[in-house]
């Protein structure tokens, strides 16, 4: 089977569902779940009118998402007004959770989102991850999972699903890691490592970092290209509210492509490629400082204080990036570009350089560049919030499981 293109996930409720009359309950079960979690509270009556059905209808399919744990009544609405006092519906603060995980090349990190997007339960671990066999590192984030899970599970939440964020390209399977150039991982099918009790989605932390900023951010419009950071640089290209995979699933690689033909060896392979110049690694060394935990907590303290040497190999970071993001914006027109992950932090100093070289090479009018406000979170809650957006998307899926 040839997998798309362009991941249309992310566009609807209930897209994929059989067009019979179970598939048409199914899809309605996800339109007044959507309707009640981006408008909630609601009455039914209100939600009749949100979907144009039937308030009888309406009624049956909010039962069945009240049964399921999806939903719940807050008690009657208002008092004092004309007729009989129609319960205000919630989505479930107490239901099915997304369990978010992410590997990064010196932590791990996993969280629990309730239904309402509120973060539940986290937990974190600073570990060099670089070059460690898989084994102890997914040992490492299991311990994480299982403890986040247990405190998720004493607020009366259950996890609807693990969805794993890291720093490489993933097979279209969403479970193996084909090539983690900065953990040095190869072909690695995380789905036989990771807890088997939950449906498992990996992806890479670019992809749901991006998501993220889609679900989440303020005003984001729905084509833009995201750009994320830590010591590897990854991108992602959403268009029309979906995430443009190519046809591997690996589209977005900015980090590898070239600014300098004849620059210094990368880890996978190529010369000169962006992350040699723009990535946290490469701008400490151009600033003559020694990689520590902190790096962007570094960078951004002596930018402050102006030391001149950190804020040259910054604004040549920005300019790097700018050079790369012109190919990008050249090809691909999209409305803005995002800034995210821990580049995010290094904004005040990278961007004007950045700019600067968009605005001088693009062939069209400047591509706007905002910062997001989800900064190093991104990808984690991006991977949380997925698992989520699937639960908002088919809740009758989810009840079978509950
Ligand atoms: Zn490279």
């Amino acid at each position: 089977m040839t997998a798309p293109l362009h991941d249309t996930h992310a566009a609807g409720p209930g897209r994929a569902l059989p067009d019979t009359q179970q598939g048409m309950r199914r899809r309605n079960l996800a339109r007044v779940l959507h309707a009640v979690s981006a408008e909630g509270p609601l009455s039914r009556a209100a939600v009749a009118s949100r979907i144009g059905l039937t308030r009888a209808a309406v009624s049956s399919l909010v039962d069945e998402l009240i049964r399921s744990g999806l939903l719940e009544e807050l008690g009657p609405e208002r008092p004092g007004r004309v007729g009989r006092p129609g319960s205000a519906l919630a989505v479930s603060g107490h239901g099915p959770a997304g369990i978010g995980a992410e590997i990064g090349v010196d932590h791990l990190a996993v969280c629990a989102v309730d239904l309402r997007g509120q973060v539940r339960a986290r937990a974190e671990r600073h570990v060099a991850n670089r070059g460690r066999a898989p084994g102890p590192v997914i040992g490492e984030l299991t311990e994480l999972v299982h403890r986040v899970v247990a405190e998720a599970q004493g607020e009366g939440l259950w996890p609807a699903g693990l969805a794993v964020a890291v720093p490489g390209l993933v097979a279209r399977d969403a479970r193996t890691v084909v090539r983690a150039p900065n953990l040095d991982w190869h072909d690695i099918d995380l789905g036989a490592l990771l807890p088997s009790a939950y449906p498992l989605t990996v992806d890479n932390e670019a992809n749901f970092g991006a998501l993220a900023e889609l679900w989440l951010g303020d005003a984001t419009p729905h084509d833009f290209l995201h750009v994320s950071a830590e010591i590897g640089i990854g991108a992602a290209l959403v268009v029309a509210g979906g995430l443009l995979r190519g046809t591997r699933g690996f589209a977005g690689e900015l980090g590898h492509v070239p600014v300098q033909p004849e620059g210094p060896l990368c880890p996978c392979g190529g010369r000169g490629c962006l992350e040699q110049y723009a990535g946290e690694e490469a701008v400490l060394r151009a600033a003559g400082l020694a990689p520590g935990e902190d790096r962007v907590g570094l960078l951004a303290g002596r930018a402050a204080d102006g030391d001149e040497a950190v804020r040259r190999a910054l604004r040549e970071a920005g300019a790097a990036l700018g050079v790369a993001l012109t190919g990008a914006v050249n090809l691909l027109d999209p409305e803005s570009v995002v800034l995210g992950g821990a580049l995010s932090g290094l904004a005040p100093w990278l961007l004007p350089a950045l700019e600067a070289e968009l605005d001088r090479r693009t062939a069209g009018p400047a591509c706007p560049v905002s910062v997001s406000r989800l900064g190093p979170e991104g990808p984690l809650l991006g991977a949380a919030h997925s698992v989520v957006r699937a639960v908002l998307d088919d809740p009758a899926a989810v009840a079978e499981r509950a």
